[in-house]
C-alpha cells in the first residue's frame, strides 16, 4: 500500500493499537490495517489504546458519547457512558492524555486512528443512542490530539 503524502515520509506515527493487530477492542478483537502494519514493520508506529491506557479492561462494555462529540467531552459538555449507564468519562479523558503524552515523547506529529471509536474516531462517532447512528465529530483522543496540532487520519482515510 502506498503511504499517503500527508503523512510524513519519515519519523514516528501514533497509531491505534487495534489497527496494529493488538486484540484490545471492546469485544477483544483487533482491526488490523495494512498501512499501520507497514509502519509497525518499519519501526515507526507508536501504539496507543486510550481506553486500555485509561484503565479499562478488555473485553469491556461498549460506550458512546452522550450529549456531543469528543471536543464537547474535553470541554465538560458531554459524557462517555456505557449502554447500562456507567459513566466512563474519566477513563476516556485519562487515556486521551496518555496518548498525547506518547505523541510528545516520541515526537509524532501525525496519527492514524480507528474510525468511529468514541476515543479514536474522527469525523463521525456514534451518537449515544446505541443504535449505530453516527453524528459528526471526533472521539475524545482524536479531539485532544488535533487540539494540540497533530494531523489525525482514520484507517478509512488512508
Ligand atoms: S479504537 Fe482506540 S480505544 Fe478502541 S481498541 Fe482501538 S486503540 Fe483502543
Amino acid at each position: 500500500m502506498t503511504e499517503p503524502t500527508y503523512i510524513s515520509l519519515s519519523g514516528p506515527v501514533l497509531v491505534s493499537a487495534c489497527l496494529a493487530g493488538r486484540t484490545c477492542r471492546f469485544d477483544g478483537s483487533s482491526s488490523k490495517d495494512a498501512l499501520v502494519a507497514s509502519l509497525v514493520a518499519a519501526g515507526r508506529a507508536v501504539l496507543v489504546c486510550p481506553e486500555v491506557d485509561g484503565g479499562l479492561g478488555t473485553p469491556r462494555p461498549p460506550a458512546e458519547i452522550v450529549g456531543g462529540d469528543g471536543k464537547a467531552v474535553l470541554e465538560g459538555r458531554a459524557r462517555v457512558v456505557t449502554e447500562a449507564g456507567l459513566d466512563v468519562t474519566e477513563a476516556y479523558l485519562a487515556g486521551a492524555r496518555r496518548a498525547l503524552d506518547a505523541a510528545r515523547r516520541s515526537g509524532a506529529t501525525a496519527a492514524i486512528l480507528k474510525s468511529r471509536s468514541p476515543s479514536c474516531g474522527k469525523g463521525g462517532v456514534y451518537d449515544g443512542s446505541f443504535s449505530k447512528t453516527l453524528r459528526a465529530g471526533d472521539g475524545v483522543t482524536a479531539a485532544l490530539l488535533e487540539a494540540h496540532g497533530l494531523t489525525v487520519l482514520t484507517d478509512e482515510e488512508t
